[in-house]
C-alpha cells in the first residue's frame, strides 16, 4: 500500500557546479538554503505519490528530493501502491475531469471506494510518517489518504497538484465537488498555474511550476556516437535505414568533421538521424493528442502530392518521418487506459497506406529498466528536428521542457500549459487546436522547411528553460513554500 523510495538519482550540487553555464544557479540556491533551512530543522518532509515510474511527477521527484537533501533537508519519498484497479480508473477519471475532459458522473459508490482505499493507503502511510513531519500529497490518488492522516497527527499537510485546466466546466466542477472535502483539509496546497487553482482552494494556494534535471539520463547531453548508440541499441535504428540525401549526407560530413560523430555503424544504418525527424514522447493518454498528430503529419505528406515545390526544395518534407512513443503500457500502473489510447494509435497507424506507415512510426518503449528509457527518450528528443506535443489538455509538459532544453523546436497545442512553456514565435509554434489536423499539416510544412526558423526557436527555448524552469528555481521554491507553511 505504501513503498518508501531510494531516489536512484545520482548527481550532486558539485557535480552540475562544475558545469559553467550552472554554476551560478547552485550559488544562489545554496545562499537561499542557507537562510530557510534553520526553519527546517527536525522536520521530516514526506513525498508522496502513487508511481515510481512514468509520467511527469515521478520524473521530477528525484533530483529535487535529493538536491533538498543535499540542502540539509531530511526529504523523502513514498509511493502509495493499491491493488484496486478500479481505484485507479476513478482517479483516472478524476484526472481527467480535472483536465476538462470525461464524464463528469462520480456517483455510483465512487465515493466509498475512494474512501476505502484512502483509509488502507493512510493506514500504511502511518508507518512512516510521524507527528510533526511534514507530509507533501501530490495529486489526487493519496490526497485522501494525506488528508485522514492530517486529521489524525499534528503534522503539516501541503497538497500538490499537478493538473489544471484555466476554465470553469461542468466536468471541472464534478471533479473539485469530488476532492473538495479532502483538499480543504490540507494546511497549504499548490499548483503550476494561478488560473488552475479552484474555487474552494482560493486564497490558499501557491504556484510552482515543475523542472528538469539537465544532468539526468533523460537529459543530459550526449555526444552524437552514443546517441546513435543508444538507438540502435534500443533498436530504434535498423540496417534498412534510407540512403542519404545530398543535404543529409552534408549534415554527416559537418558532425564528422567537427569530430562529434564517429560511427559505429555503416552512414546508411543511421538513416534515422539523416532524416528529419517529428516526434512526441508522452504517456499513451488520449488526452495527448496522438491520433489527431498523426492525422496532421499524414495531410502534410498527402498534400506532396499535390504541391508545386522544386524536387530539391520538397526533399525534407518527402523524407520527413513521425516518431510517436510512449512506455510500454503493461508496466505503468496507475494509468489504466494506457493500453486502450495505444490501441486507438495502433488502430490509425494500421489504416493507412504502406508508404505512409513507412514514414510513421509507432513505439512502445521498454520500462523494465527506467535508464535506458530514459536515454532512448533523450536520444529520440536529441535526434528530433521537431518535437510536438499535441496534448487536448496538459497542466504543464515535462516532454516540452525537456526538448527544449535540448533546442528543438517545439510545436504545441493551445492547451493551458502549454501556453506558459512555449512563448509563440520565440521558442516555438502554437497549432490553433489539437484537433485542428489541417493546421498541424501547415505549420509542420512550414517548420520542416524553415531551418532558421528551427534554429532560433530552439536556441530561445533552451535560454527559457535555463531561466526558469530547471531544478534549481524548483528547490528554491519548494523550500520557501515549506518554510512559509511552517510559519
Ligand atoms: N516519459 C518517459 N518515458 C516514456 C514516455 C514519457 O520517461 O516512454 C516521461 C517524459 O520524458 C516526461 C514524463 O514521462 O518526463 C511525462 O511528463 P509530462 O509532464 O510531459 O506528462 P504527464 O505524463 O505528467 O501527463
Amino acid at each position: 500500500m505504501a513503498r518508501l523510495i531510494d531516489s536512484d538519482h545520482h548527481a550532486s550540487l558539485k557535480d552540475y557546479e562544475r558545469i559553467a553555464h550552472l554554476s551560478n544557479d547552485v550559488r544562489d540556491l545554496r545562499d537561499e538554503a542557507e537562510m530557510l533551512l534553520p526553519k527546517l530543522q527536525g522536520r521530516r518532509v514526506w513525498m508522496v505519490n502513487s508511481t515510481a515510474h512514468g509520467g511527469g511527477v515521478a520524473e521530477l521527484l528525484p533530483p529535487l528530493i535529493t538536491l533538498l537533501r543535499e540542502l540539509g533537508v531530511d526529504a523523502n519519498w513514498l509511493v502509495m501502491e493499491s491493488d484496486e484497479d478500479e481505484f485507479f480508473r476513478l482517479t483516472k477519471q478524476i484526472h481527467n475531469l480535472i483536465h476538462g475532459a470525461g464524464d463528469p458522473d462520480l456517483s455510483n459508490g465512487a465515493h466509498a471506494l475512494y474512501e476505502k482505499v484512502s483509509h488502507s493507503v493512510a493506514a500504511r502511510l502511518a508507518e512512516f510518517v510521524k507527528p510533526n513531519d511534514v507530509l507533501v500529497i501530490h495529486d489526487p490518488q493519496p490526497l485522501g489518504a494525506g488528508a485522514l492522516l492530517r486529521e489524525r497527527m499534528d503534522l503539516t499537510a501541503i497538497w500538490r497538484c499537478h493538473i489544471g485546466l484555466d476554465e470553469e466546466t461542468p466536468e471541472t466542477i464534478a471533479a473539485w465537488d469530488f476532492l473538495e472535502q479532502w483538499a480543504v483539509k490540507y494546511d497549504h496546497t499548490v499548483f503550476t498555474a494561478p488560473e488552475y487553482i479552484p474555487r474552494c482552494l482560493a486564497g490558499r494556494a501557491s504556484i510552482i511550476h515543475p523542472s528538469i534535471d539537465p544532468l539526468s539520463h533523460k537529459n543530459r547531453d550526449l555526444p552524437v556516437h552514443k546517441l546513435a548508440g543508444i538507438l540502435a541499441n534500443g533498436g530504434l535504428i535498423t540496417a534498412t535505414g534510407p540512403t542519404l540525401t545530398p543535404p543529409f549526407e552534408e549534415r554527416a560530413q559537418r558532425l564528422q568533421r567537427s569530430g562529434e560523430w564517429a560511427p559505429a555503424t555503416e552512414p546508411e544504418d543511421l538513416g534515422l538521424l539523416f532524416r528529419p525527424i517529428v516526434t512526441q514522447v508522452s504517456r499513451w493518454d488520449r488526452l495527448k493528442g496522438w491520433v489527431p498528430l498523426m492525422q496532421g503529419f499524414v495531410k502534410m505528406k498527402e498534400a506532396l502530392k499535390t504541391n508545386t515545390l522544386s524536387e530539391e526544395e520538397r526533399l525534407p518534407l518527402d523524407l520527413a518521418r513521425l516518431v510517436l512513443a510512449g512506455p510500454d503500457p503493461e508496466s505503468v500502473t496507475d494509468d489504466p487506459e494506457g493500453l486502450e489510447a495505444l490501441q486507438e494509435v495502433m488502430d490509425t497507424y494500421l489504416s493507412l497506406d504502406p508508404d505512409l506507415q513507412d514514414a510513421i512510426a509507432v513505439i512502445s518503449l521498454p520500462m523494465t529498466s527506467p535508464v535506458n528509457n530514459a536515454l532512448l527518450v533523450n536520444a529520440l528528443q536529441r535526434c528530433s528536428d521537431i518535437v510536438v506535443q499535441n496534448s487536448v489538455r496538459e497542466g504543464f509538459g515535462l516532454t516540452v521542457t525537456e526538448a527544449m532544453w535540448k533546442r528543438a523546436a517545439i510545436v504545441g497545442s493551445q492547451a493551458a500549459g502549454l501556453r506558459q512553456q512555449i512563448r509563440p514565435d520565440l521558442d516555438g509554434r502554437l497549432v490553433k487546436d489539437a484537433h485542428d489536423t489541417d493546421d498541424i499539416a501547415r505549420t509542420l510544412t512550414e517548420l520542416l522547411l524553415d531551418q532558421e526558423h528551427r534554429d532560433a526557436f530552439g536556441l530561445s527555448a533552451q535560454q527559457r528553460v535555463h531561466n526558469e524552469f530547471l531544478v534549481f528555481a524548483h528547490v528554491r521554491n519548494w523550500l520557501r513554500v515549506l518554510t512559509e507553511t511552517l510559519d
